[in-house]
């Protein structure tokens, strides 16, 4: 029999997933020899056998992938064959591992493990920490690479003999499963008061805790990326007392149900949705409540839409199973919110989450495998007109997984910008967003920023030539970044706000075309000095010349970071920018709360005395739902905006006039908008009509806006980016409006359009700057 020899070089997502024991599998199942072997290229396959068996088992290479791996490169070449070969073997892994193998994201529990917990007689029965090579903790408990358990938190758990049969048998799915555990040799869980007293150990803990929180208790929970905020969903009185405690009166809570049976008794679920509820990343996706939605009024008051996940490590999944149990007769929904203060990172250690978090919950649930880079949990919600994900929060289950760029080029750092703030690290034609870190205004968050920029260079084995942050020069990542870069003697540079929002929505996407962006933010310093966020932006990625096009006509903010959190002074400014000093037949919501403050307004307005200007697109939203009367102040951003969408009348069809105004630049004139919502809440026209016609009033002149520019540009292609962008309304109706004129509309896939995705784009920006100077 004539034989041949082939090699494979294979990169990607390769390691920690499997792949050298479904290599090894294949192999047997089609009786070829040779080896398979991690190189710091990547995986080396050699096979040998007859012509068929060879092409049989490249078929199944390519086909048959375990559920993780991830392919980005393959090569395959013929070689000599070799003699007296008669088996296939797994090489022990040569040299750093480095550069083409990626860490795999955290993983949700897979079938089989889910059997394993739910199997009375199975030695994992009920164990929180059950997992195999094709699912469980990857990122958060990595230190640094190669991955290999000595450099994971599973370090210090020696297996014991059953686990190192599995860890070294090729066949089983637990061959080389890094954390892989057992009741026996595995990590322990507990169950502590709020002072500090074990109440019960091992199993008995997540029953107890079970009960408890039946009961009505705030649990403070150790999960995979961090510590969750728990309570029973249904109750009033425990999510009231949990929202008091946190601080949170009104955001939003995410829940956790135990099964698709569960969450479709309370949303009306698409079958994308289901799909990302039981998928490998299992993210909060946002779902329409539905007409028995039977939980608290209190998990989500401002909106139509519930936050929900399913559980997707053995805890969770332990736990809900009995708390259904102990919440008989109830929806078995727990609330799960990031365990920390608004503001903070979520909590990590074991005592600094006692430390923080004693003060909201009544009881602790404990483990002693450590968490090494705290995730929170992604949320996502689907465009029900593409059934395409927007992300919000990209976190668990994301990272590290890179964004692919149009070409490669040298290793830039984008710092981020002050709030949603994330880092990108960029190496060769991919781009690293760092998981969600949060607002970068207090010391604790930069800790945690810090600590991520420095696992992701570990992890990564690079280091930037070049570091890029936002235009305003107080943000901590601003100072930061300089800091760094005279550390380390590497070039700085700047990019403002909104031009980093369409480079990273171009980079998002491939796209190296000019393009006409619109940044539909709140807001971020102009290069003018003043505050933009409503943006009309030529860009051109291949020569990296941007120009602004134009801009939403300016309204004020009286009182500065004041009128952010308190909407009905931006709205009386607005009217006051239109010449509007005094109400009309329709009262101004805000006068029996904020009479004197209402009064003396118009001379902070004169005087222009800390009242800065913007064109931000955010703050016309506050503005019109404060002056419906739907938020004279909030409590959370993007607050006012989120009850201005519930509001619509989605069967009303007029739209407001939103003309373009010559000017220089030019203005989109929003105002006009601001004077047809105040005529119709003097005629007495309902607030529910209001809202729709607003809504179809931007967009409309949102869309007439970018084809001018396009006729006169022949630029044909509209990049979208900004937190307006999260507005289901504008990011399922803007783009058909921009197509129905013949546009061809650019949106984020893999990053949120929110200021998350701002450090991508000053990567992205810095790398293709080195580029060029180096051309
Ligand atoms: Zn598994
Ligand atoms: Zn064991």
């Amino acid at each position: 029999m004539s034989l041949i020899r082939h090699s494979f070089i294979i990169t990607g997502q390769v390691q920690g997933v499997g792949f050298r024991p479904f290599v090894y599998r294949i192999a047997l199942d089609n009786q070829v020899t040779g080896s398979v072997n991690n190189s710091s290229e990547g995986v080396i396959i050699e096979v040998q056998g007859s012509i068929e068996r060879v092409s049989q088992f490249g078929e199944d290479l390519a086909e048959k992938l375990p559920p993780l791996a991830k392919i980005i490169t393959f090569e395959m070449e013929d070689m000599e064959t070799v003699e007296d070969e008669d088996e296939f073997i797994i090489l022990k892994s040569t040299g750093g591992q480095g550069h083409s193998v990626l860490i795999s994201a955290d993983v949700a529990t897979c079938p089989d493990c889910m059997a394993d917990i739910k199997d009375e007689n199975n030695r994992r029965y009920r164990y929180p920490f059950t997992n195999c090579t094709n699912c469980g903790p990857r990122y958060t408990i990595t230190r640094s690479i190669p991955y290999d358990r000595p450099q994971t938190s599973m370090a210090c758990f020696k297996l014991c003999p059953d686990c190192q049969t599995e860890y070294e048998d090729p066949l089983d799915r637990r061959f080389h499963a890094q954390p892989n555990a057992c009741p026996r040799c595995g990590p322990k869980i507990w169950l502590s008061d709020n002072a500090g007293v074990m109440i019960a150990q091992g199993d008995e803990s997540l029953h107890r805790l079970a009960c408890e929180l039946a009961e009505g208790k705030i649990a403070a929970v150790k999960g995979l990326g961090g510590y969750h905020l728990v309570c029973d969903a249904t109750s009033d009185s425990a999510v009231a007392e949990l929202r008091k405690r946190k601080h949170r009166p009104d955001k939003p809570l995410a829940i956790m149900v135990p099964d698709m049976t569960t969450a479709q008794s309370l949303a009306d679920i698409q079958p994308t949705e289901e799909e990302w509820l039981t998928g490998l990343q299992r993210p909060i996706v946002l779902t329409s409540k539905g007409a028995d939605y039977a939980l608290s009024e209190q998990v989500a008051p401002d909106t139509n839409f519930i936050g929900m996940m399913l559980p997707y490590t053995p805890l969770h999944h332990v736990l809900l199973s009995d708390f259904a149990e102990a919440a008989e007769g109830r929806t078995p929904a727990l609330v799960m919110t990031s365990g920390n203060m608004s503001s903070e990172p979520i909590s990590l250690g074991n005592r600094e989450a006692f430390g923080r978090l004693a003060n909201i919950a009544d009881i602790f649930l404990y483990h002693n495998r450590d968490i090494l880079i705290r995730t929170d949990d992604s949320v996502i919600r689907l465009n029900p007109m593409t059934g395409d994900p927007i992300l919000m929060r990209r976190a668990r289950g994301f990272a590290p997984s890179p964004v692919f760029l149009a070409e490669s080029g040298p290793t830039v750092l984008g710092t981020g910008p002050e709030l949603k703030c994330t880092l990108t690290l960029t190496k060769g034609d991919q781009a690293f967003p760092s998981q969600h870190i949060g607002n970068l205004t207090n010391l604790e968050t930069l800790e945690f920023y810090k600590e991520i920029h420095t696992h992701l260079e570990d992890i990564l084995q690079v280091q930037p030539e070049m570091i890029v942050h936002d235009l305003h020069p107080d943000y901590m990542t601003s100072e930061w970044a300089d800091t760094l870069g005279k550390e380390r003697n590497i070039p700085v540079e700047t990019l403002q706000h909104h031009y980093a929002h369409i480079y990273a929505v171009l980079a998002d996407n491939q796209f190296t075309e000019p393009v006409i962006g619109l940044a539909l933010d709140g807001t971020g310093l102009g290069e003018d000095g003043t505050i933009w966020g409503g943006e009309c932006l030529m860009v051109m990625p291949e020569d990296l010349e941007h120009q602004r096009l134009a801009h939403f006509t300016h309204i004020r903010l009286p009182g500065g970071e004041t009128a952010v959190r308190e909407p009905w002074r931006i709205a009386q400014a607005a009217l006051w920018e239109i010449g509007i000093t005094s109400p009309g037949d329709y009262r101004w919501p805000w006068l029996d709360d904020f009479a004197q403050e209402s009064k003396f307004l118009p001379q902070l307005l004169e005087k222009n005395i800390n009242s800065p200007k913007t064109s931000s697109c955010g703050r016309l939203f506050d503005a019109v739902a404060a002056l419906c009367g739907l938020a004279n102040t909030i409590s959370y951003e993007g607050q006012a905006a989120i009850l201005l969408e519930k509001a619509q009348d989605m069967l009303e069809t007029e739209a407001y006039p939103c003309p373009l105004k010559s000017a220089d630049p030019v203005a989109l004139d929003t105002h006009t908008l601001i004077r047809c919502v105040i005529t119709d809440l003097d005629a007495g026209v309902g607030v529910p009509t209001i809202a729709r016609r607003f809504h179809l009033g931007l967009i409309a002149g949102l869309t007439e806006m970018a084809y001018s520019f396009s006729m006169l540009l022949d630029i044909h292609h509209v990049a979208l980016s900004g937190g307006v962008m999260q507005n289901l309304t504008l990011a399922t109706e803007l783009p058909l409006s921009l197509q129905g004129a013949g546009l061809m509309p650019i949106v984020h896939k893999h990053v949120p359009p929110n200021d998350a995705c701002i450090s991508l784009g000053q990567a992205a920006w810095g790398q293709k700057k080195l580029l060029l100077e180096q051309s």
